[in-house]
């Protein structure tokens, strides 16, 4: 055990005040591989009061500064793409190409932030009254705060300070404390960059730091990612606090896959989508709506797919799915299995006795789980299961399947597998998702559209990232001016009525 993650305050690692620390694992291993700070109340007040000293400067620097520390940032990250790669792998599990892959995702934040002079201009009205002007201005809301989850510890942070950073304000991260070393190097890489210090600070921590940062009186904005229950929690809190909050919670992703799909490509998507990342993704493909007449071919696609996935450690170039994350979470997702069956679901697929190569067994393993015959009053498709378990939903038809997507709580992301056009129109029309794909079974936004979900995936109003993150971390003031003409009389004269336009 060497490691020691240190929180990131006013430009410089520092220690906890509090004195708290937690074991960081490598779930492939199961072994602890190192401890993360963990803030208490003065470990965030420090964090809050460097970005609250830092923020008139930040705020006050020119817009071609601000892009030039953002271009250096850019370059900096692509530079260190695969550090930071390697280090997300061996604390998530996740195989290092996917990891790879999210800080490519979160470099695309980067690039579309460093657009902001364009993103940030206002609008302005010449004479809307004899001699009156009126225009527009983005100005940043001061210290934003990011509560960001364990399975994306580069993306998700870059979904957000980004474009908070480049709007002029300032930052304080609070990353999960399972995986806490992408946070601490993504904060060098913007000392590096020559951003000024206390515009980006990070601290570690649990419920004790998130609370502390929820009641701050210096904080203006909050943006979360995480499980639905905390999400709840964070909006409600935050708002009671006076603070603007965008709450992103948990997912139930369905594939509806209509009787004229492709099945080769639907079987490859389902996998695709279903195991990447062990399924801790909350576009992760959970569920299978399956009209009954391609159900059985369907399910024979997948399985024999599934039996060949190779499941390693990260770090092994052969391994295409890594461990789960923590122990308790591999034994809770494991636990739906079990009560599928209960159920009554059949396992046509059972992870626990997937191969793992290498042959290790310390590690948090579940391999590639398929359940079929699910019905939606089952827990496994109830719940968030967030992990390597595919449940198949067999229904007669169009009007089922999307029955069935929008009678589920969740509403992050959904795709429809089908040759018809006029279908696939229909489904992206009428279904009450926030993101869907057409054939594609994990449809992302691109950094310059917004990321979000409706129904209980999100609380508040605002997507992440693309103008809906631009709106969110800026607060408009619209502005009003007359300038008499020096050759006509100065004033009208007093005059009580309500202004008009005339
Ligand atoms: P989580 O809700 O347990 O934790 C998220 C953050 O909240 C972490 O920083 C954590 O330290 C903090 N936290 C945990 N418990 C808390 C409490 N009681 N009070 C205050 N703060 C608390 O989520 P997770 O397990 O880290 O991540 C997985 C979840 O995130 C899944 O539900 C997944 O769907 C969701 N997720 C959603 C999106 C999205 O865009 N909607 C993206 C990624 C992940």
């Amino acid at each position: 055990m060497d490691k020691h993650v240190t929180h990131w305050i006013g430009g410089a690692p520092q220690e906890s005040a509090d004195g708290r620390r937690a074991p960081v694992y490598n779930p492939a291993s199961g072994q602890i591989t190192g401890e993360v700070e963990m803030a208490g109340p003065k470990d965030v007040d420090a964090a809050v009061a460097a970005a609250r000293a830092a923020f008139p400067g930040w705020r006050d620097t020119p817009l071609s500064q601000r892009v030039k520390t953002l271009f250096r940032f850019r370059e900096l990250l692509n530079r260190d793409r695969e550090k930071l790669a390697a280090a997300i792998s061996s604390e998530h599990g996740k195989v290092f190409s996917d990891a790879l892959g999210e800080v490519e995702r979160g470099l695309e934040v980067v690039d579309f932030a460093c657009g902001i002079p364009h993103l940030l201009k206002g609008g302005f009205s010449e004479n809307v009254s004899r001699g009156v002007d009126a225009w527009s201005v983005h100005q940043p809301v001061g210290v934003a705060v990011g509560i960001t989850p364990f399975n994306f510890p580069a993306m998700v942070p870059l979904w957000m300070f980004p474009v908070a950073i480049a709007c002029g304000n300032t930052f304080v991260l609070k990353p999960s404390e399972k995986d806490p070393s992408a946070s601490l190097l993504l904060a060098g890489l913007w000392a590096e960059a020559g951003l000024p210090e206390g515009v980006f600070n990070v601290v570690h921590g649990d419920k004790t730091a998130v609370d502390a940062l929820l009641e701050h009186r210096d904080v203006a904005a909050v943006s979360f990612v995480g499980s639905t229950p905390i999400a709840r929690y964070v909006y409600r809190t935050a708002a009671d606090h006076g603070k603007r909050v965008q709450a992103l919670g948990g997912a139930k992703n369905h594939m509806v896959v209509l009787p004229d799909a492709d099945l080769d490509q639907a079987a490859d998507a389902a996998v695709s989508a279903g195991f990447g990342s062990a399924g801790e993704r909350c576009m992760a493909i959970s569920a299978v709506a399956v009209v009954d007449s391609v159900a059985d071919e369907l399910v024979a696609r997948i399985r024999e797919r599934v039996s060949r996935l190779l499941v390693g450690p990260g770090d092994d170039d052969r391994s295409e799915m890594g461990p789960l994350v923590t122990r308790e979470h591999r034994d809770k997702v494991a636990s739906y299995l079990e009560s599928g069956v209960e159920e009554g679901a059949t396992l046509a697929v059972d992870g626990r006795v997937h191969p793992v190569l290498g042959g290790a067994t310390e590690g948090f393993w579940l391999g590639p789980s398929l359940l079929d015959h699910v019905t939606s009053s089952m827990a496994c498709y109830r719940d968030e299961i967030f992990g390597p378990v595919l449940s198949v939903v067999r229904v007669s038809g169009y009007e089922e399947a999307l029955q069935l997507v929008d009678d589920n709580p969740y509403g992050n992301g959904t795709a429809v597998f089908t040759k018809d056009g006029g279908a696939a129109r229909r489904f992206q029309n009428e279904v009450q998702v926030g993101m869907v794909g057409i054939n594609v079974p994990i449809p992302v936004p691109m950094a310059y559209y917004s990321f979000g979900g409706w129904k209980q995936s999100l609380f508040g109003d605002s997507h992440v990232h693309g103008t809906e993150g631009v709106h969110f971390y800026t607060r408009t003031k619209a502005v009003t001016a007359r300038w008499s003409d020096p050759s006509k009389r100065p004033s009208d004269g007093v005059d009580l009525g309500f202004p008009t336009n005339g």
